[in-house]
């Protein structure tokens, strides 16, 4: 491995590391420590906020450029991530065990795409206008950067959340400290380095991975003037805590438990359905925080929900991350097994029927690996609907109607994702207006970066991606001319 990894990527250099303490993550396909990198600690997070400061504060800098110029800038950094597709995409399969088919897709093309997009935003402007005033003469009303953006992320996409972050913050001229989860590093090191052959300015983008210390250490530095935070909603809530005594402001991509509400007009076919009922509800092994993980089927074809749902399940092909025909690959962790393992349990005590999977695949004796499991008969009420299980399992809830389908769905501490299966699109889109979610969609689902993704209730606070995305990073400033 390269040395450039003996150390972090903070204010353009490679900077000496604090002390001599590493993050070894492991092949959750094997169970074999992959490499080091050193961790974060608080004197090196300190280094990367005031490395991220200065260029953030210097003047003529970063924050002043011409937004057109600040695009290019990202725009290069798009194509050095491309020229690194491959070895991103390897690192991130490695670590957290995504099939490598995708993430050849999401965690490299997504990524570019939102940076691209948010180059293109910044160019066309709107950072400042002249008003006519009321009060004897106009105001120009300026959009300036917050300033130094503290991002933290986790390992389940590494690349696609921490550009949801670093993409806008860029576009608005604030310069970024990220940082990564230590179970997924090493594809971080690949973006410092894009950054670098980028000629992205010195401080712009730091980062430095570590643990939770380290987060928690970032989220209250004094030199950071916003947060933008993906991860478990009990993080989400202790960043929340400190963010609202130092008025900083934050931005919270949290957990949730998605309904997918499937009309009694829906065509159940496999070949219709099948790929697209795999992919919102078991992508990434269940390891993904807008699935809908609660499917809601009519009572009148509960049978054929579960039947089709099951089929497809038990047919999944499981296996090391980094096969090509790999869909369903480990777990990231072992404690992430053994809870998804403690949920299966609760559901089968709370009277929920397995259908099919239920626990660790035969043949597999190495690596965190979890059968595809659906759960029938289950009750709203239950541990297994109301919590999130990040894991491969679906359960199926039963409904009597369309107002007892969306009053489930709304039966939930969670609305961040969801989706609504129908042959008519309309009927799809009147029954999606009216769940409490941030996102849904009609038939599919993947998040667009053209438009606002982000949850209410415990799912989070406020949004990525779309215009909004930007304007987090912005605030006003009127002066009165
Ligand atoms: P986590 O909250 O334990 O950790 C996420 C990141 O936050 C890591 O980098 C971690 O080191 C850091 N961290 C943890 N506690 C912190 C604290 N108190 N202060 C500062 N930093 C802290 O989550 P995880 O287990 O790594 O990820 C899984 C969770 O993320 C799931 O609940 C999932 O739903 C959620 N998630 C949400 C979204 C979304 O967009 N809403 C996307 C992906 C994952």
């Amino acid at each position: 491995m390269d040395d450039r990894y003996e150390h972090f990527y903070v204010g353009g250099e490679w900077v000496r590391p604090s002390s001599g303490r590493v993050i070894t993550p492991v092949n959750p396909s094997t169970e074999t420590v992959l490499g080091s990198v050193p961790e974060a600690l608080e004197a090196d997070i300190d280094t990367a906020v005031e490395a991220a400061r200065r260029a953030f504060d210097e003047r003529g800098g970063w924050a002043s450029w011409d937004p057109g110029r600040r695009a290019a800038v990202m725009e290069r950094l798009a194509t050095e991530m491309e020229a690194r597709a491959d070895r991103i995409a390897e690192y991130v399969s490695l670590q957290n065990g995504m099939p490598i088919t995708m993430s050849r897709q999401l965690e490299v093309g997504y990524p570019t795409e939102v940076l691209r997009y948010y180059a293109r935003l910044a160019r066309t402007g709107g950072f400042s206008e002249v008003r006519p005033g009321l009060m004897g003469g106009p105001v120009e009303v300026r959009q300036v950067p917050v300033g130094v953006v503290a991002a933290i992320v986790p390992w389940n996409y590494p690349q696609v959340l921490s550009m949801f972050k670093i993409a806008p913050a860029m576009a608005a001229g604030c310069t970024v400290v990220l940082k990564p989860s230590p179970e997924a590093v090493f594809d971080s090191f690949l973006v410092a380095e894009a950054a670098e052959a980028a000629g992205v300015p010195a401080g712009v983008l730091n980062i430095v991975p570590g643990g939770r210390e380290a987060g928690a250490h970032l989220v209250s530095h004094p030199g950071v003037d916003k947060v933008a935070f993906t991860g478990s909603t009990p993080a989400g809530r202790a960043i929340a805590e400190t963010c609202g005594r130092l008025l900083r402001p934050v931005t919270l991509e949290l957990g949730g438990k998605s309904a997918g509400i499937i009309l009694d007009d829906a065509d159940l076919s496999p070949a219709t359905i099948g790929e697209a009922l795999v992919r919102v509800t078991l992508t990434h092994s269940g390891q993904t925080c807008h699935l809908s993980s609660r499917i809601l089927a009519p009572r009148s074809r509960c049978t054929e929900v579960v039947d089709l749902l099951t089929d497809i399940a038990r047919g999944l092909p499981i296996g090391d991350a980094m096969d090509e025909n790999t869909l369903i690959g480990p777990l990231t962790t072992a404690q992430q097994r053994e809870r998804v393992e403690g949920y299966i349990a609760k559901g089968r005590s709370e009277g929920a029927r397995v259908t099919t999977g239920g626990g660790r695949p035969a043949g597999l004796d190495r690596g965190w690996f979890m059968e595809p499991t659906v759960f029938a008969d289950v009750d709203n009420g239950s541990v297994l609907a109301q919590e999130e299980v990040f894991g491969p399992v679906v359960c199926v809830v039963p409904y009597d109607d369309v107002d007892d389908a969306v009053r489930i769905a709304n039966d939930s501490d969670y609305g961040l994702g969801g989706t609504v299966w129908t042959t008519d699109p309309e009927r799809g889109a009147a029954v999606a207006r009216r769940v409490h979610t941030g996102t849904i969609g009609v038939n599919r689902y993947l998040p667009d970066p053209a438009a606002p993704f982000g949850g209410t209730k415990a799912s989070g606070l406020g949004s990525e991606l779309g215009p909004e995305g930007l304007r987090s990073y912005l605030r006003p400033q009127s002066i009165y001319l």
